[in-house]
C-alpha cells in the first residue's frame, strides 16, 4: 500500500500578513508535484480565506489548513470557526487536538471527538494530533497514550470516513524541544498507532490512513523520519516558518 506523503507547516500564532504574502510567493514553483507529497500550510483563521485566494490565482498545489476547528457547523458559539464557514472559503482541513491546545485550551479526547466527526461532515480532512502527555520520554507511554487517545478521538468515525483521516503523531515532549525522538522510537509510536487503527476500523483501511510525526523536525531529520516505514509525513512547526527550509523538507518526500 503506497500512501501519499503529507507534509504541514503548522505556523500556529506567527506570522502576518506581509510574511504569509512573502512565503506565499517563495514557494511558487519550488513544490514538488501534488502526486509526489501532498503540502499544507495550517495558519491563523484570519489568513485563511486570503491564503486560499492567493494559492488559487498563483499556485495551486498548496493546501490551506486551520489550526482548530469547532464542532458545530453553525449557531451561538462566540469567538469559534465553524467547520462549515472554514470548507466554504476553500480550506482544505483542520489540525484538531493539538497538544498545546490540550494543554492551554484543555481540550479534552471528547471535544477532539466530536471536532473530528463535524470535519468529516464538512467534508474536511482532519489532521488530529495525539501527543503524550508527559514532558520525559517514557517508552511505555508510546504503547499505553496513542491507544486510549485513538479510540476516543475516532469513535464517531465511520469505515467509510477512516481513509480521509490523517494521524499526527507529535510527543508532547518533543514539541518546542532541541531533539525529536530517535527514529526507533517514532517508528515503534507509529506502529503502535496503526495496529490500534487497525482494531478500530480493520487492517486494510489502517493500511489507508496516514501517519505523521511532528515535534521537531529540521531540515537534518526530516528525510530520515519520512523513509519510517510507518510514517507518511511531517507536521512541522519552527522550521517551516521559513519558506526555504520548509521547500527543503517537501524535497524530501
Ligand atoms: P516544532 O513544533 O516543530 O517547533 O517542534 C511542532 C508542532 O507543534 O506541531
Amino acid at each position: 500500500m503506497t500512501r501519499l506523503p503529507i507534509i504541514i507547516a503548522n505556523w500556529k500564532t506567527n506570522k502576518q500578513l506581509s510574511d504569509v504574502y512573502a512565503f506565499l510567493e517563495a514557494l511558487t514553483g519550488h513544490l514538488p508535484s501534488r502526486q509526489i507529497v501532498q503540502v499544507g500550510i495550517a495558519a491563523q483563521d484570519i489568513y485563511l480565506h486570503e491564503m486560499v485566494r492567493y494559492l488559487n490565482e498563483y499556485h495551486e498545489t498548496v493546501d490551506i489548513i486551520a489550526e482548530n476547528v469547532h464542532w458545530a457547523d453553525n449557531g451561538s458559539y462566540t469567538g469559534e470557526t465553524s467547520p462549515a464557514a472554514l470548507a466554504d472559503i476553500g480550506v482544505k482541513g483542520s489540525i484538531i487536538g493539538h497538544y498545546e491546545r490540550r494543554k492551554m485550551f484543555k481540550e479534552t479526547n471528547g471535544t477532539v471527538g466530536l471536532k473530528v466527526v463535524a470535519s468529516l461532515r464538512n467534508r474536511l480532512m482532519p489532521v488530529i494530533a495525539i501527543a503524550e502527555d508527559t514532558t520525559r520520554y517514557n517508552p511505555n507511554d508510546v504503547d499505553m497514550a496513542p491507544l486510549s487517545e485513538i479510540a476516543i478521538s475516532l469513535a464517531g468515525v465511520t469505515r467509510e470516513q477512516a481513509g480521509n483521516i490523517v494521524i499526527a503523531y507529535e510527543p508532547a515532549w518533543a514539541i518546542g524541544a532541541a531533539e525529536a525522538p530517535s527514529l526507533k522510537e517514532i517508528e515503534h509510536a507509529a506502529r503502535v498507532i496503526r495496529k490500534s487503527l487497525a482494531i478500530l476500523f480493520s487492517d486494510a483501511i489502517a493500511q489507508q490512513i496516514r501517519i505523521q510525526y511532528g515535534g521537531s523536525v529540521t531540515p537534518d531529520n526530516a528525510r530520515a523520519i519520512l523513509g519510517l516505514s510507518n510514517i507518511d509525513g511531517l507536521l512541522i512547526g519552527r522550521a517551516a516558518l521559513s519558506a526555504e527550509t520548509f521547500i527543503t523538507m517537501t524535497q524530501d518526500a
